[in-house]
């Protein structure tokens, strides 16, 4: 089959149109012919590598994933080829107790395809039954794999973590990225006041028309005077963060006491100060999130069906321009999802 991969971490010039064996399915494995596979933050981290992360090599990233099942493992009787599906790329035992209480995210042995095992940049993936779920109606292939890790993940941050509620405040960071774009959708599904921050105006018009109620462009202005202005120094009750180093000090100003900040990510670097006596004395709470329950998902799912929910598409590319996607994240030069498109 066809993939694209790299053979050592790099730059975006280290991803490679290859040739693979097509992988054979397990047991309780579906392979799926992949339509299209959405980009994440993740894939640029994997792709330069950290210290410690061991891949086997050639390896291929991508983890949002809509496609068509191709084949079934032997024990898996309840899915028939040719089902349109998305995928869940978050990889868990499905026996321990974190698992059986539906927090899998949780599980010991959690982890991402894409990121620690061969993905999505390819014409054909093997995954577990458990972590597929019906596309919904509707949906375009390059929609449907705008879904998963993005609204997987700002979904648990905003409801299992942060407890956002009906009335709240919530300042969502970098609106324009897809977990950002994915937040603004879900806090106002929530019922929440969402101010927005985004680079440049054009990605807040486009945030604006997700349901943002505020706009700031923080090339432009502070958006901790903002977010003081616009809330008349009530502050925000819930900071979506995940831009990390840039941002993360002043996110923290910017909640009241019992603030709650949730972040899921560090683009901006993941070295940070933190003033103790703030953190103690205003009652706040910093809470960490990753990916969300495979259970979760199917009710994401539904919201999107019922256009209550909307996936992001900048636009598609083709597998083979892949380097060029990743330049595209990394420049910020996107609205939502990149996807890339394969067959
Ligand atoms: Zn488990």
């Amino acid at each position: 089959m066809k993939a694209v991969a790299f053979r050592e971490h790099g730059g975006p010039e280290v991803l490679e149109l290859v040739d693979l064996p097509t992988p054979e399915p397990k047991a309780r494995e579906v392979r799926i012919a992949v339509r299209a596979v959405a980009l994440n933050h993740l894939d640029v981290w994997t792709r330069k590598g950290w210290k410690g992360l061991m891949l086997e090599l050639p390896h291929v990233l991508g983890s949002d994933i809509a496609g068509v099942v191709e084949a079934v493992g032997a024990e898996v009787s309840d899915l028939s080829v040719g089902t349109e599906v998305v995928v869940n790329p978050g990889l868990s035992c499905g026996a321990c107790e974190r698992c059986l209480k539906g927090e899998d995210n949780l599980c010991k042995s959690y982890r991402i395809l894409g990121e620690h095992v061969r993905g999505g940049y390819a014409e054909f993936v093997c995954v577990p039954r458990q972590n597929v779920a019906p596309k919904p109606k509707g949906l375009s292939f390059a929609e449907a794999a705008c879904l998963p890790l993005t609204f997987l993940t700002a979904w648990t941050m905003l409801t299992t973590r942060a407890q956002l509620k009906a009335g709240e405040w919530v300042l969502v960071q970098a609106a324009g990225s897809g977990v950002g774009s994915a937040a603004v959708q879900i806090a106002k599904l929530l019922g929440a006041t969402v101010i927005a921050t985004a680079s440049t105006d054009a990605k807040l018009e486009r945030a604006r028309a997700l349901g943002a109620d505020h706009l700031v462009n923080y090339a432009k202005t502070d958006f901790l005077a903002e977010v003081k202005r616009l809330t008349n120094r009530r502050m925000v009750d819930v900071v979506f963060e995940h831009v990390g180093g840039e941002t993360f000090e002043k996110s923290i100003a910017c909640l009241p006491y019992g603030g709650r900040l949730v972040t899921c990510g560090a683009t901006t670097g993941s070295e940070v100060k933190i003033d103790l006596k703030v953190l103690f004395y205003k009652r706040l709470s910093l809470l960490g999130s990753t990916m969300g329950s495979k259970g979760d998902l199917f009710r994401l799912l539904q919201l999107v069906e019922a256009g209550k929910l909307k996936p992001v598409l900048d636009r598609t590319l083709p597998l083979a321009e892949a380097a060029k996607a990743h330049g595209l994240l990394t420049d910020r030069a996107a609205f939502g999802n990149v996807v890339l498109t394969v067959s």
